[in-house]
């Protein structure tokens, strides 16, 4: 039985999630594979550390004064570090990136940075080996993943190691370059790393206890949804739920994996599982989601089937 656990940036925000963090993970031995995003916000008000580098990135470029931006990402991850005391010493890591900063540096390189130093934070805070996920997800310069090179780079990884940290959302080209994914992207490394290993279920941990019926906004104080199945959670995704990054569902899926979206700030909560039968069947409706500005038409007419063309016709006029 083995779980891969994938904490966000919520989840990562500051030196008490941190604790909650590791408090989770050794509460179950299952728990082997860490993946983590970057430092989140801490409250409405604040920044993530993955914008932060979007940002610097494009004052470097546009040869703006960087100092203040790069003091920002420098404190929030000492800050942390020292809190808890992590052995890990981050000074030197982010002294060397410093040291790289210019106006041509690769946006994906140094954007991931915000993944890798939270991973390496987390595994010397956990105890767990770090694994650069450069060396584990290969892409072709194409952007498609190299699924054999990858599933043999994460076992040999897992069962070098045994207990592992990884960072999300990138991954590397053929030289070695670092290739993002696109935003929310650690979702699918952790989802790639589950299938990879054929675990038996991918955690993903955030800020809410698992999918709401309803999006609260309209709706005052839905309830949270039991089960889901793949297909019901595209449906609901597509038409404007955002839970997850939408490509999470597709590696897992293959395998029947099951995904346990979990609230880090009430680890006890069930939370929402998502899988491709639902067993669950206390309620009808599983959830509702819905997109403003859309426009339909219903058109009908008699012996449309005797017709060849109608429906290029009516197309037509829109
Ligand atoms: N940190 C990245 C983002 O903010 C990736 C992730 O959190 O999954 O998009």
């Amino acid at each position: 039985m083995l779980v891969v656990t994938k904490f966000g940036g919520s989840s990562l925000s500051c030196a008490t999630q941190f604790e909650k963090v590791k408090k989770i993970v050794m509460s179950d031995p299952k728990r082997k594979i860490v993946v983590v995003s970057a430092l989140g916000k801490r409250d409405s008000s604040d920044t993530k550390i993955t914008d932060l580098l979007y940002i610097l990135h494009a004052h470097l470029k546009y040869s703006v004064p960087y100092q203040d931006i790069w003091n920002m990402i420098y404190d929030r991850f000492v800050g942390v570090q020292k809190e808890l005391n992590i052995s890990y010493d981050i000074k030197v890591d982010l002294d060397l990136l410093y040291k790289e900063l210019n106006k041509n540096i690769s946006q994906d390189y140094l954007v991931s940075r915000g993944e890798y130093l939270t991973a390496k934070l987390m595994s010397s805070y956990l105890g767990y080996q770090f694994v650069d996920a450069k060396d584990l997800l290969c892409f072709n310069y194409d952007g498609l993943m190299d699924e054999a090179t990858t599933t043999k780079n994460v076992k040999l990884a897992f069962s070098t190691y045994g207990t592992i940290v990884v960072p999300g959302f990138y991954g590397s080209y053929p030289n070695g370059s670092v290739k993002l994914l696109s935003r929310g992207g650690s979702d699918v490394t952790g989802s790639i790393l589950s299938k990879c290993l054929n675990v038996t279920l991918y955690e993903n941990w955030t800020d809410v206890s698992g999918i709401l019926a309803a999006d609260p906004r309209i709706i005052p104080s839905p309830r949270a949804i039991k089960e889901i199945t793949y297909a019901e959670l595209r449906e609901l995704s597509y038409m404007g739920a955002s839970v997850l990054h939408e490509e999470t569902v597709f590696p897992v899926q293959q395998l029947n994996i099951p995904i346990n979206l979990k609230n880090t700030n009430d680890p006890d909560h069930p939370g929402t599982l998502i899988k491709n039968v639902c067993t669950d069947e206390s309620s009808i409706v599983t959830g509702i989601a819905g997109k403003k500005d859309f426009l339909s038409f219903n058109i009908s007419k008699d012996h449309m089937s005797n017709e060849v063309g109608f429906l290029r016709r009516a197309l037509s006029v829109f």
